[in-house]
């Protein structure tokens, strides 16, 4: 990793600033897309509304006229024109006309069809009777008026109306159901894609599918995980052409489990898997299993098996895997209840089992803490292969470089080897985010190319965050910060461990004051002697101030983190102290974290304390004495960074000279 080291704000720590680029998988996560039309369900409340209304909508074709007792007994009974009465529900009375009157100018309205052919039979008139009584009364004062001989006959029926009553009954549920799929509609659309946690979808699986056609990641995308992508290869032929290899008799694996650190492409390549061999891909986080409630993850784990079974061949790819992996029964003392992640692990394994080695479902799962997964996981027939990928070499940075500058344009400036030396330590998603931010740079600028330098702001801000050249610091302060830098700057030039100084800079960087980077070789190994020379350098600031100044200043806040730090796990981890021997507390399992316990005495911790801050006493020891040695230098240095605010490696050249290789007279 590219190094700094920083002279910190009095109360501000700094912290190392790799952010990872998430966005391209952010914006692969794309929302389930639903295979062919949707059914359009409005049609099917329209037809039953229509259906509902239509009986009653026919009443505005009837042609039974309403008229009035004095117009019916006027114009109707005078004419002697009515053949009989119905009285319907002792309300209505609805009049029927002789049909040989039907020719009659007045009634040829009335007999007038309302569908088809032929005439409409009656009721031609219809008029409210008021009550049964007064009616018969005045249906025979009215018959004697007008010497109607033949009584008229009127009969009295009771008529309900069906349509009325039935949708009486009907309404309540039609607004029932209506409100049920409303709400269930609104749980759906509030982000939870096809699964979620509205109330009605708490047990199903909040796994995003990408259909085969929208996977469109493949290995082309993926740098400088060959052996990765080997591994990974096989289970994209199995899924291409599967009877290859079962009529062998081959079984595949059934989970593939890919450990790395953050951002070393994991994902990434789970989706090149599910690009390559054109089949859906169901993601899910291990976080998202689990839930308040118990029984809802091994539910969600049910179905996301249920679905991807139905998709098959698929890939169910499970980021995170530690959310629910972890090692059951252990450390449940203090993490609370562990019931509902033990049981959706139990789920899992139970669902891993339950699926035949060629049902064409693979599981691949990623995570940064393989060590903490429970046995049962990793054994053969779950989760069988296990592809370790880590942060990429500088050949691997250099083709990671090469994939993300594709999409840029960029002047003849960029050296994608020099980049790659420039990002040690860098993981894909720092590159990919590196890539995109001197886009970024440029574009502010308003270049019509990306050029190095673009690159080189990138990464400086990547690493300790953006330049605030706007903050205020006293000449007082800044002078401290000069010397400060300038005495990291001189001992790490004279100490041969060290890992090379690239620049040093005064200007104020995310939270820190000023800054020393240095490129560290890649090694694998490193040696004590580059152990505590490293802790002599990282005490240089402080060492210059106290012999500078006569004080130290609060400057050294975040060097004194990484010291005490690095000092300890000399002694706890690497053996290095000749007290406490060759011992190591290191716990590669992780479950140390949860317990409460040390796993030393008392009195060896009392060992530890002490013979740390005897070692972090003798580096500042030695860091003086080396900076009292080159006072004249470290003066020339400050003075340089006070005049130019950064300088580089070739400015501490012409102060200091060339870098020697040893430098045996300082002593140790
Ligand atoms: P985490 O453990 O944090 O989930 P991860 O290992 O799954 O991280 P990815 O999400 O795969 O990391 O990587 C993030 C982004 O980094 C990718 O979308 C890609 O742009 C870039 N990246 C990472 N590794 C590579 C690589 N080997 N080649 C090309 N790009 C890469």
């Amino acid at each position: 990793m590219l190094i700094i080291q920083t002279t910190n704000n009095a109360c501000n720590l700094y912290k190392m600033n790799h952010s990872g680029n998430t966005n391209q998988g952010q914006s692969n996560n794309q929302k389930p897309d639903p295979s062919g039309k949707r059914f359009k369900w409005w049609w099917i409340y329209l037809i039953m509304l229509v259906l509902l209304l239509l009986p009653s909508s026919l009443n505005i074709f009837s042609t039974v006229k309403e008229i009035t007792w004095q117009q019916f007994e006027k114009d109707i009974l005078s004419r002697k024109a009515v053949e009989k009465i119905v009285v319907v529900n002792n309300e209505k009375a609805e009049v029927y006309i002789k049909k040989e009157l039907s020719n009659e100018a007045m009634f040829k309205e009335v007999f007038k069809p309302s569908f088809g052919k032929g005439i409409n039979s009656g009721p031609h008139y219809s008029f409210n009777i008021g009550s049964v009584e007064s009616f018969e009364r005045k249906m025979d004062e009215a018959e004697k008026n007008f010497s109607i001989s033949e009584k008229i006959a009127v009969s009295y029926v009771k008529k309900t109306n069906w349509f009325w009553s039935i949708l009486g009954w009907v309404l309540p549920f039609i607004l029932l159901y209506g409100l049920w799929t409303f709400l269930l509609r609104r749980g759906g659309g509030m982000g939870m894609g096809t699964g979620g946690s509205s109330i009605f979808n708490f047990g199903k699986s909040t796994a995003t599918l990408i259909e085969k056609q929208k996977s469109n990641v493949t290995f082309d995308d993926v740098a400088g995980l060959e052996e990765a992508e080997l591994e990974v290869r096989e289970i994209v032929d199995f899924l291409k052409s599967p009877e290859s290899f079962t009529k062998l008799g081959a079984k595949i694996p059934k989970g593939v489990i890919l450990v790395g650190p953050p951002g070393t492409g994991k994902t990434l390549l789970a989706k090149a898997v599910a690009g390559e061999a054109q089949v859906p891909f169901f993601s899910i986080s291990g976080s998202e299993f689990v839930e308040m409630f118990v029984g809802v993850g091994a539910s969600r784990v049910r179905d996301l098996f249920k679905r991807a079974k139905e998709k098959a061949p698929c890939i169910i790819f499970i980021d995170e895997i530690d959310a629910i992996g972890r090692s059951r029964g252990k450390g449940a003392f203090l993490s609370g209840a562990n019931d509902e992640r033990e049981s959706t692990l139990n789920q899992l394994l139970t669902e891993m089992d339950g699926f035949g080695t060629n049902s064409g479902v693979i599981v691949l799962a990623a995570t940064n803490r393989a060590d903490m997964l429970d046995a049962a996981l990793l054994r053969p027939g779950r989760f069988d292969r296990h592809i370790y990928l880590e942060l990429p070499n500088l050949k691997e940075r250099e083709e990671i470089f090469k994939v993300h500058l594709r999409p840029l344009i960029l002047d003849d400036t960029i050296d994608t080897h020099f980049l790659a030396a420039q990002t040690p330590g860098f993981s894909g998603a720092d590159i990919a985010n590196i890539c995109n931010e001197s886009a970024l740079i440029a574009a502010r600028k308003k270049k019509e190319k990306i050029g190095k330098q673009d690159f080189m702001d990138a990464i400086d801000r990547a690493i300790g965050g953006l330049e605030k050249k706007s903050k205020i610091i006293s000449p007082e302060e800044k002078n401290i910060i000069a010397y400060h830098e300038a005495g990291h700057a001189v001992i790490s030039w004279l100490l041969k461990h060290v890992d090379p100084l690239v620049k040093v800079s005064i200007i104020p960087r995310g939270k820190s004051l000023g800054a020393a980077w240095y490129l560290p070789e890649e090694k694998q190994l490193r040696s004590e002697s580059a152990f505590t020379e490293h802790l002599c350098a990282t005490l240089g600031g402080r060492a210059a101030e106290e012999i500078v100044f006569g004080e130290v200043s609060s400057g050294a806040l975040d060097d004194l983190e990484k010291v005490t730090k690095e000092a300890y796990m000399m002694v706890v981890y690497y053996g290095f102290n000749k007290k406490i021997g060759n011992i190591s507390f290191y716990d590669s399992t992780g479950q140390r974290d949860m317990s409460i316990q040390k796993p030393y005495s008392e009195e060896t911790g009392k060992l530890i304390d002490e013979e740390v801050r005897k070692l972090v006493s003798d580096a500042y020891q030695r860091a003086k004495a080396i900076l009292q040695q080159n006072k004249e230098s470290l003066q020339k240095v400050a003075e340089l960074l006070l005049k130019k605010e950064v300088i580089f490696k070739e400015d501490l050249e012409s102060v200091l000279g060339k870098r020697p290789d040893s430098i045996a007279s300082i002593p140790a």
